[in-house]
């Protein structure tokens, strides 16, 4: 029986997410929605999943009995409540990130978890399922033996006035913070944040580029460019240096030109698009381990630790130049 999905938060993601599960994936049908907009959720059913209920709240769309599972989708702040709320009702939950805004919040959604004995959560960390980053994965485990270092570029062509400084931590780094501990199977220890000159083409509240600076407890290397108006496009770059070779983040696909004297090779410009593939591999990972009763992918100690390694890195931007420790508090036996 398809496993019963209720959406909390019916913007873009939400909206897209649902559209995924109701007409692309297997195995799930969106039966509930909730927004605190009733536009939002009037739009998103009469999209994307005509049959589904709407339901006043979260909390009223969590202790349905006609839904199994929960998809967080709603703005940041509110994901920790929706996200115990899950907990409490023992129904699996796929949490957009953040899992929380503050390391305390994630730290109570670890506890709840733990204290019910078995993984209910997964966090939308969908770098872990970019086949591009698999098989970097694949060939650091295997290839070029012990990984020393690792150069990074997250960059975007522009953003909005809305976007400040520590948003490029929040909003920007959070990806290269988990899928690198994915990749290299470590944890941070410390950051630093170091600015170059500063572009023209940013304003006053935002310093752009930065570079983060992070440590492993395995002793890798980590620099992170985040330069997010770099004008030419959408860019992730990754470049793993081991003991015996090194390894590079596959390019997207994209056809290569001969033309006006020049070669060309498109460069995306909308993020959204880059991880496109990544989103329906994600959710369908949720599906399946939701037929269980139980979660899979990104846990909600990775999400705490994101969470924490953000904050670190936050006071590394305003302490520009020192070294910020990151200390990680022992990990629950359900996340070994
Ligand atoms: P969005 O378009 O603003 O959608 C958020 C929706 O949640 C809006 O409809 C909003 O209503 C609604 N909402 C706000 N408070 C709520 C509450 N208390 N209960 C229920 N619904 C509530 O934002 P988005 O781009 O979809 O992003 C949503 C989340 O997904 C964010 O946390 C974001 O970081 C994450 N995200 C992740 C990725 C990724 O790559 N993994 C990509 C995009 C977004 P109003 O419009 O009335 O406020």
């Amino acid at each position: 029986m398809a496993v019963r999905i209720g959406v909390i938060g019916a913007g873009a993601i939400g909206k897209d997410h649902a559209r995924r599960i109701n007409h692309v994936l297997s195995g799930a049908k969106v039966v509930g929605v909730s927004d605190v907009s009733a536009d939002n959720a009037a739009s998103l059913k009469a999209e994307v999943a005509a049959d589904a209920q709407l339901f006043a709240t979260g909390e009223e769309l969590i202790s349905s009995d006609q839904v199994d599972a929960v998809l967080v989708t709603s703005w940041g702040a509110t994901h920790e409540q929706y996200v115990l709320a899950a907990i409490a009702a023992g129904k699996p939950c796929f949490c957009e990130k953040p899992l929380a805004t503050t390391a305390d919040g994630a730290r109570r959604v670890v506890d709840a978890e733990a204290a019910a004995g078995r993984r209910l959560v997964q966090v939308g960390f969908m770098r872990r399922y970019d086949a591009g980053y698999r098989l970097l994965k694949r060939v650091v485990d295997s290839s070029i033996g012990v990984p020393l270092m690792v150069h990074a570029a997250h960059r975007n062509p522009s953003v909005p006035e809305a976007y400040v400084t520590p948003m490029a931590i929040h909003d920007t780094l959070i990806h290269e913070i988990d899928v690198f501990r994915w990749l290299l199977n470590d944890d941070y220890v410390s950051t630093q944040v170091v600015y170059p000159r500063v572009t023209t083409k940013s304003h006053s509240k935002l310093r752009d580029p930065q570079i983060i600076l992070l440590e492993t407890a395995k002793g890798v290397r980590i620099d992170v460019e985040v330069f997010v108006n770099c004008q030419y496009g959408y860019d992730i770059q990754c470049q793993v240096v081991g003991e015996e070779g090194l390894a590079n983040l596959p390019e997207p696909m994209a056809i290569q030109m001969r033309k006006d004297a020049s070669l060309q090779t498109p460069i995306m410009t909308d993020w959204k698009q880059r991880f496109i593939d990544s989103y329906d591999v994600e959710l369908q990972d949720f599906i399946n381990a939701a037929a269980s009763g139980t979660a899979s992918g990104p846990s909600s100690w990775d999400g705490y630790v994101a969470a924490i390694t953000a904050d670190a890195c936050v006071m590394a931007q305003e302490q520009s130049g020192s070294i910020i420790p990151i200390e990680l508090p022992v990990r629950p036996a359900l996340y070994h």
